[in-house]
């Protein structure tokens, strides 16, 4: 299974939020648009939580 993860470093942010959440899409989708409404202020809505999805970057697995 591969992971998914959503850095915060690469929204565009004046916060300079440096969070990562990894884990199944679905579980990290939900987590970073939760953490976007609550310390972004983003509103939650299907748009962001799209938009979050699209930015997500498969996890690097080291062996
Ligand atoms: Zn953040």
């Amino acid at each position: 299974m591969t992971r998914k993860i959503a850095d915060c470093r690469k929204y565009p942010s004046e916060m300079n939020c440096s969070l990562t959440i990894s884990g199944e899409e679905d579980e990290v989708v939900r987590a970073a648009s939760e953490h976007a409404v609550s310390v972004h202020g983003h509103e939650d809505s299907p748009e962001l939580r799209s938009q979050v999805r699209a930015a997500l970057e498969d996890e690097r697995v080291s062996v």
